[in-house]
């Protein structure tokens, strides 16, 4: 069995002011600091990472994005580049979160364009994909799942399977307490291993790690985490307190 390094990112989305988000930062820094078999990322909004990146400058906690654009700089208006995310001590970006999806209408092309922009300077993409609940009850599941990966990676080289993370995120788990069963969620992170395994090489698409992404949360992350194609979990809610959140990354 191939062994991939677990990796627990937390999406804080559009929540914690400058003192929320440094004080939540420095206690992760500080209750992590003993975990070194796994990698750990968060993802506060735009507006604390600069102060979020000086608490976390030399934990073992990644900075990440929520978004990106592909342009270093420009006539981009709303927009914040790689380049600029890099400044602030990111890593790593989360590319077509289903919200972006689906409230603002981000499509697969334009996802695509910013994972590219994201890999052109350094960044690693967590690239989410996802099929809502009418898509999931038409069985439509693994033909939305491979639209989206086919078009959202069209055209990604990869040499390094670390500079891409791949995070399934069904649109009716997120934010609503409803998880993919472990079966569930086993059964798609296949079908999407099989999916890399034919947009890059056998090798390359078995060590991608495959996030689950969902209403995860301490009571469900052991047993999610102990499925063979799950390779960490990307939290929402539950990583916006650092009881909860510490747990997770502490999983069993
Ligand atoms: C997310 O924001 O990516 C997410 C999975 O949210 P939640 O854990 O709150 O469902």
């Amino acid at each position: 069995m191939i062994s991939r390094r677990p990796l627990i990112a937390g999406n804080w989305k559009m929540y914690t002011t400058i003192p929320e988000a440094t004080s939540l930062a420095a206690s992760l820094a500080d209750k992590l600091s003993g975990v070194m078999d796994r990698d750990i990322a968060v993802a506060p909004p735009f507006t604390v990472l600069s102060a979020v990146g000086k608490v976390l400058s030399g934990s073992n906690i990644w900075l990440s994005a929520q978004n990106v654009c592909w342009e270093e700089k420009g006539a981009y208006t709303g927009e914040i580049s790689p380049v600029m995310l890099k400044e602030t001590g990111c890593r790593v970006v989360i590319v077509g979160h289903s919200e972006r999806r689906h409230i603002f209408h981000e499509s697969n092309a334009l996802i695509n364009k910013r994972l590219m922009g994201a890999l052109q300077y350094g960044l690693v993409p967590i690239f989410c994909i996802g099929e809502t609940l009418a898509e999931r009850e038409k069985n439509l599941t693994f033909t939305v799942l491979e639209k989206q990966a086919q078009e959202g990676l069209s055209g990604v080289a990869l040499s390094d399977p670390a500079g891409l993370v791949v995070a399934y995120e069904p649109v009716w788990a997120i934010g609503t307490g409803k998880t993919a069963t472990e079966k569930q969620a086993e059964e798609v992170h296949a079908f999407v291993r099989g999916l890399l395994d034919r947009l890059f090489t056998k090798d390359i698409a078995s060590h991608i790690r495959i996030l689950y992404g969902g209403s995860v949360n301490p009571k469900n992350v052991d047993v999610l985490m102990a499925q063979e194609n799950v390779d960490g979990v990307l939290v929402g809610g539950a990583s916006l307190t650092a009881e909860s959140f510490v747990r997770i990354v502490r999983y069993q």
